[in-house]
């Protein structure tokens, strides 16, 4: 008909879609599973905006129903949730807003089969995956507050259509054409065999309609409510792949419950891999915020940016089911409850960092991070301390502070510190040289964060922590074996070299803290430090 509007895809989004098709075939369940998740999720977004804007109000049974007919070879997702208007069909049906194909592609290249699942939905374009077994999809869906209705529709090669259509109530319904071989998805138990195994931690009901009869398909238990001995190991692990779009096995589980002056369940998990849509960029912490098992929102930053590696759940029983995101905002409950996670995260840091091999991975992943803490947050920053991580000058592999001050030398003063860009370069800077003449260590520092926050700390165990690189170090007071050759007479030459410099530098001194090199780079007495001016030119200032 003429009110049939044509559009491309943008140029990424049919790239993506073969991508999407070819390379997860044999994983072709998990459509089902980006489907419902969306469907969930848009429940979850229409009641929490119902609690400011009555009119959005969810009718009491809202569930996600799931709707197979063998005869039309049609797969159906209904939803009673926020719905999409027409802009939103386009902008979140069209393009691919959040991350490129090209970054997309890259990972699926490199990732080992087991976790090419989870791509899709890191990546956010788990919608593309119906066209893995649908021929046609078509999405019927009305924004909840308004009248009007959109059919969406794609055969998924290079167009979508956009059409008026009719809804009765706010919602979704994704209509899936079945291709031939895909026939398996129409079976009832088929698809109450996946929803079990991918989506029974939803709390919403999902029904799969058999022989006419809504049959409830998910448990809906929240796991994190059970006590640890009814849980098995599986189920937790099944639950964390949910959460974070994983595969591996998380390195850490916290599960506890809170009572007396604050009443919370939680169950949080820090990751055994760096997730792929990287630590970079969102720095909020999006443990997920439950009262009594009802979903609330991601967005109540329960853990602080430092420790936004962490995935999860708290549940508390302390504030209403009601709770609209300005009380959220306000509540003095939701700042005891962080405090209370906060240091229950940390200490279980303090106890798996005695267990170094094991420490040292999720270092590896996390730790540039974590250090973010010892700069921006005064109340942990002491904390923090000992549980960094460095490479050193004088041992191989990861050491912390505790361990460098235990060698210390006699008579020295601070904590030396090396920055740089990468720990196998600074190895062999020369800068080093009169301290490992003396056998003093120097900490090599190589993340961006260390331009930072060694500032803040000031000192570990009453040492001040130093950058080798700024001012000048008096090693003398050390005592050591290292050969003070014939001190040379410099008088002459140091004017000299001053005068062929000029203003490139501020002063040209001797040093006794080279042995093999002749000359060095070393930042003034107060100024930023050598790596410090390096980052700042790159940042353009
Ligand atoms: P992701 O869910 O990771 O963002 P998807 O490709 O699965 O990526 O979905 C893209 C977006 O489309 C979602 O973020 C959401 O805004 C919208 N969307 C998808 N399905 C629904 C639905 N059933 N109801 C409302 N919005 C939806």
């Amino acid at each position: 008909s003429e009110t049939v509007e044509r559009h491309e895809f943008g140029a990424e989004v049919g790239r993506l879609l073969d991508l999407v098709v070819h390379a997860l075939y044999s994983e072709r369940e998990i459509f089902l599973r980006e489907l419902v998740a969306n469907a969930a999720d848009a429940v979850d977004r229409r009641r929490f905006e119902s609690l400011t804007d009555a009119a959005l109000m969810l009718p009491d049974d809202a569930k996600v129903r799931i709707v197979p007919d063998k005869a039309a070879r049609t797969l159906t997702i209904s939803d009673a949730g926020i719905g999409m208007s027409k802009a939103e069909l386009t902008q979140h049906l069209g393009t691919i807003a959040r991350s490129g194909t090209l970054a997309f592609a890259k990972s699926l290249a490199e990732a080992p089969a087991a976790e090419k699942p989870s791509l899709i939905g890191q990546f956010g374009v788990g919608f593309y995956s119906a066209f893995m077994v649908a021929e046609r999809v078509e999405v019927t869906s009305r924004r909840a507050g308004t009248e009007e209705a959109w059919l969406w529709a794609s055969a998924g090669s290079g167009e979508y259509t956009l059409a008026p259509a009719s809804r009765a109530e706010a919602g979704t319904d994704i209509v899936l054409h079945m291709k031939a071989d895909a026939e398996e998805f129409l079976e009832p138990l088929r698809l109450q065999t996946i929803i079990r195994k991918w989506a029974d931690h939803i709390t919403i009901p999902i029904t799969v309609t058999k022989d006419g009869v809504e049959e409830a398909a998910n448990e809906g238990t929240a796991l994190w409510r059970k006590s640890k001995s009814e849980v098995t190991a599986e189920q937790t692990t099944e639950f964390y792949r949910h959460l974070g779009n994983i595969f591996d096995e998380p390195w850490a589980t916290l599960h506890w419950r809170a009572e007396g002056a604050l009443d919370f369940t939680a169950l949080l998990f820090i990751p055994g891999m760096k997730p792929f849509q990287a630590v970079e960029g969102e720095r909020e912490s999006r443990v997920r915020l439950h009262v009594r098992r009802m979903f609330i929102t991601e967005e109540a930053a329960l853990l602080p940016p430092w420790l936004r590696f962490v995935q999860g759940v708290v549940d508390t029983e302390d504030l209403p089911l009601n709770v609209s995101r300005e009380m959220l905002q306000a509540t003095p409950v939701l700042a005891r409850i962080r405090r209370a996670v906060t240091s229950r995260v940390l200490s279980e840091l303090k106890t798996k960092a005695k267990d170094a091999e094991s420490f040292a991975k999720f270092w590896e992943n996390f730790g540039a991070i974590l250090k973010e803490g010892v700069w921006e947050d005064a109340e942990h920053r002491k904390d923090l301390a000992p549980l960094i991580r460095f490479r050193s000058s004088a041992v191989e592999g990861w050491t912390s502070l505790p361990d460098y001050v235990s060698r210390m030398k006699p008579g020295q003063e601070a904590i030396y510190v090396l920055l740089g860009d990468n720990a196998e370069a600074l190895a062999k800077s020369p800068q080093l040289e009169g301290f490992r003449a003396k056998g003093v260590e120097v900490l090599l520092l190589t993340d961006q964060i260390d331009a930072f926050w060694p500032e803040r700390l000031e000192k570990f165990d009453d040492k001040p922590i130093r950058s080798i690189t700024q001012g000048s170090i008096d090693l003398s007071a050390v005592e050591g074996t290292a050969q003070q050759g014939e001190a040379a007479d410099l008088s002459r030459l140091l004017p000299l070299l001053k005068d062929a410099l000029k203003d490139d530098v501020a002063e040209v001194r001797a040093t006794d803290r080279l042995v093999e090199s002749a000359v060095v780079l070393a930042a003034g007495e107060m100024g930023p430090d050598l790596q410090m001016q390096r980052l700042m030119r790159r940042a353009g200032r």
